[in-house]
């Protein structure tokens, strides 16, 4: 057995024949004593806001007050045996389903707070929060590695002071729109086989907003926001890789109803470097040595993010032999301290141009070889290069 609804009237507090100024005054004091940002949590005030709502819903309505006094709560609820339904029941068959009740609040809120709440939003369940917004900032490989400042201009969308969000000239105020008395929609019944069926439209004259602005405000050409550019400093995190992104919380589209802003998300986008690839928290590099470094060992330069650190190649290395330089790599994101490696491969270069003395040099030395590259040895022997 489905509770019985309250009468629309005794809901609001007024007697049957009261006019549209006095059921709206009725409503104001009722919304703004049980609305959800005065009462958060309380759901006996939600209650009430809503029983409040649904019946200014109604009754501001001319046609659907009509329907009322003529069928009582039977008029909305599809038909269903009458007094039932309501929130949630046979939704679908239009009247109030959840979905449609978000919109009628909208549209009211728009009435009795001056428009500003219902503009981007028809639908108001509550404070909701703004949208997130993208944007992004280019770094150089290093600044990824080892984190830094950045400042970035974005676009920072606020209700435009001038009108308070409204969107009218300062001084006046947008009209209720007349097409749909403010609803933002349009409402028409059919007649099915569940009784009378409640379709609901979007307003073509307002928009869905339920208001109409005769005068624009000047300084927001009537949107309610403006935009400005606006610097930001950004912290980037040490680690960060290409295509991650920086959250900063509240820096996003400003929220309607009271509700927060949404957050601004800035991907990182990392310059390619010359020397250094990186894949997650390993670096790999190319350094050519020299056939004699190679051959006898010794020190050379090696470039890491952290500057060159000299290594000892060992006699006898090979080329594309491959060296790690330990915790020369790309901090953890998540703790700086811990970084990854920085793998080096060693190419050895065989020279393009010497001079005589080289040459003579690479000569004594392929004869002392006997012809034999190293791995020969104890081959057979055969005649030296350049003899
Ligand atoms: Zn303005
Ligand atoms: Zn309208």
């Amino acid at each position: 057995m489905a509770e019985s609804k309250r009468d629309y009237y005794e809901v609001l507090g007024v007697p049957k024949n009261a006019d549209d100024s006095a059921i709206k005054k009725a409503y104001r004091v009722l919304a703004k004593k049980y609305h959800p940002d005065a009462n958060p949590g309380d759901t006996e005030a939600e209650k009430k806001f809503k029983e409040a709502s649904e019946a200014y819903s109604v009754l501001s309505d001319s046609e659907k007050r009509r329907q009322y006094d003529q069928f009582g709560h039977a008029a909305f609820d599809g038909g269903a045996g009458g007094g039932g339904g309501g929130f949630g029941g046979f939704g679908g068959f239009g009247g109030f389903d959840g979905a449609d009740m978000g919109d009628i609040f909208g549209d009211i809120f728009g009435d009795i707070f001056g428009g500003g709440r219902s503009r981007s939003s028809s639908r108001y369940n509550g404070p909701m929060r703004g949208a997130n917004v993208r944007t992004s900032v280019r770094i150089t490989f290093e600044e990824a590695i080892f984190g830094c400042e950045k400042e970035i201009d974005i676009n920072f969308k606020e209700e435009c002071s001038s009108c308070h969000g409204t969107g009218a000239k300062p001084g006046t105020s947008p009209e209720t729109c007349s097409k749909c008395n403010g609803k933002g929609k349009i409402m028409y019944t059919q007649q099915s086989m569940f009784g009378t069926v409640q379709n609901v439209q979007t307003c073509p004259d307002c928009g869905g907003t339920g208001k109409v602005i005769r005068e624009k405000c000047p300084d927001c050409r009537g949107t309610g926001y403006i935009t400005r550019r606006k610097k930001l400093k950004i912290t980037i995190p040490a680690g960060i890789d290409d295509g991650q992104s920086i959250r900063m919380a509240g820096s996003g589209e400003p929220g309607t109803g009271g509700g927060e802003r949404g957050d601004l998300l800035v991907e990182a986008v990392v310059s390619k470097h010359p020397v250094f690839v990186r894949r997650e928290t390993s670096i790999y590099s190319t350094v050519p040595i020299s056939f004699a470094v190679a051959a006898l060992g010794g020190p050379v330069r090696i470039k890491t993010v952290d500057g060159e650190v000299e290594y000892e190649v060992k006699a006898g290395t090979q080329t594309d032999t491959k060296v790690r330089l330990k915790g020369k790599g790309v901090p953890s994101l998540r703790n700086k301290a811990v970084r990854g490696d920085h793998y080096v491969t060693l190419v050895v270069q065989v020279p393009e141009r010497m001079n005589e003395e080289q040459r003579e040099a690479l000569r004594r030395y392929d004869d002392l070889m006997n012809g034999r590259t190293p791995k020969e040895e104890g081959g057979h022997k055969r005649k030296g290069l350049f003899k």
